[in-house]
């Protein structure tokens, strides 16, 4: 192929989310020469652009903002670094050299290759063949963020009578949303026997709005010909198996799915990163390192993060240390040891400890425990109290390097009742 741009930079993002705005931020703040951002979309700002919500920034900035004001936030600083963007920009490959081939209408065919990449390509909702609900294809099924980008940025309004299956953070969002359009919700149905999203969700969106939650809920048919007419309606066991004779019908022309991400790893795995099976995205260190040389993650291509801050923090870690690694003063992790899931963990992030840093351990509960609980990492041996565990809101415990200095097996993590 023959390449209309062909460059050479320090440091390449691909993905301009929160964490890929906030890592070529810090690439740049860390002394990167040349930092080139690459966007498939328009506009910069990834997710953010379609929450109009608030609720972003409380950590990291002390604000309340909109998706679009956190995104304008990091926008405004990133103008201000020289940083070049490349929108309308898709990735189509990237090897574990660190090439970059791109494809754009303005640049036409892009090879870039760089001294550190990373990775910052954000997450996909599942879809209706992933859960495989079976009955008919009719329209009016979509998935919530689909819903969202409607409502929010192309003003179409999905349809009268929703149904949400899945209590995810998106489906709450946007049962509020479109009960504030005029459109009906008739109620949340969620297979688990607690919400997947956050309590403020639950509660600013669902309860505020007079929104049934049905947990322990699922739908197990689709109903229609041309459009969506109804669902089947099922309650779930232990097992999470529908219960025979516990199913009723719920009329509705929409149905909207908010029933879990899934990191974007297309490109990593065409540059042979490892994944992790729990989290879907790149095994990593806690300078961000995945397990090819320059190749760096952040944000929800990594692992699916609650809050925004905790994606922005990753990308602040993964823009640093990219720098450094271009500068030659960050190698590889040569020597590392696991981090690994212990009693009531379902996931730990980051997997590996290279030694080089604080370990910053977000870490997802299995189960919820309402009463308080300890966090144990061991080795060193650290325990810390937290009121409660639930695997809707992700635990943040930060050991100090000094801690970890002898440490030759694999730390584990645990959540126990005190
Ligand atoms: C509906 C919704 C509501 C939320 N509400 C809140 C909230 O109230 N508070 C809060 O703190 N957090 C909230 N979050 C969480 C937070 O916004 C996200 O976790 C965060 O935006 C993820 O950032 P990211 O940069 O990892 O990914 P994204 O924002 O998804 O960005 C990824 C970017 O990569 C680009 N990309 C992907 N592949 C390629 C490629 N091959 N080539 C070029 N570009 C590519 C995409 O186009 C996209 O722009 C919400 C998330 C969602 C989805």
């Amino acid at each position: 192929m023959a390449f209309d741009v062909i460059k050479e930079v320090d440091v390449a993002v691909i993905g301009s989310g929160p964490a890929g705005l906030t890592a070529a931020i810090y690439a740049h703040k860390s002394g990167a020469r040349e930092v080139v951002l690459l966007e498939r979309e328009e506009e910069l700002g990834g997710i953010l652009k379609q929450c109009i919500h608030n609720g972003f920034g409380l950590e990291q900035f002390k604000q309340d903002y909109t998706g679009p004001e956190y995104a304008e936030r990091l926008i405004k600083e990133l103008e201000k670094t020289g940083v070049q963007c490349f929108l309308n920009t898709l990735v189509t490959d990237l090897s574990s050299e660190r090439v970059i081939t791109a494809l754009s209408p303005e640049h036409g065919g892009l090879e870039i290759t760089a001294k550190s990449i990373v990775l910052a390509m954000g997450c996909r909702e599942r879809t209706r063949p992933s859960i495989g609900i079976p009955g008919t294809r009719p329209a009016g099924i979509f998935t919530a963020g689909v819903a969202q980008r409607f409502v929010n940025i192309d003003g179409y309004l999905p349809g009268k009578k929703t149904v949400i299956l899945g209590s995810g953070d998106i489906g709450l969002i946007m049962a509020r949303r479109l009960t504030l359009e005029g459109a009906r919700v008739i109620g949340v149905y969620e297979i688990m026997n607690y919400p997947g999203g956050l309590k403020r969700n639950v509660v600013q969106c669902l309860n505020d709005f007079d929104i049934p939650l049905y947990l322990s809920h699922t739908v197990t048919e689709i109903k229609g010909k041309e459009r969506v007419e109804a669902v089947v309606i099922s309650r779930v066991d232990s097992d999470l198996r529908p219960l025979k004779g516990s199913e009723y019908l719920v009329k509705c022309d929409t149905l909207l799915l908010s029933v879990g991400l899934i990191p974007e790893n297309e490109l990593s795995k065409k540059a042979g990163v490892e994944l992790s099976a729990d989290t879907k995205g790149p095994i990593t260190t806690e300078t961000m390192e995945t397990s090819v040389p320059g190749i760096f993650t952040c944000g929800n291509v990594s692992t699916v993060f609650d809050l925004v801050d905790y994606v922005a923090q990753t990308g602040a870690a993964a823009g640093a240390s990219a720098t450094r690694y271009a500068s030659g003063s960050l190698s590889p992790s040569r020597q590392s040891v696991d981090v690994v899931a212990g009693e009531n963990v379902r996931l730990v992030f980051p997997q590996r400890y290279g030694f080089q840093d604080d370990l910053v351990l977000l870490i997802r509960a299995a189960e919820p425990v309402e009463t308080p609980v300890t966090v144990e990492v061991t080795p060193p041996g650290s325990r810390l109290n937290r009121p409660y565990a639930r695997p809707n809101e992700m635990l943040r415990v930060k050991i100090p390097r000094e801690k970890l200095t002898h440490v030759k097996q694999p730390i584990r993590v645990s959540i126990r009742e005190k």
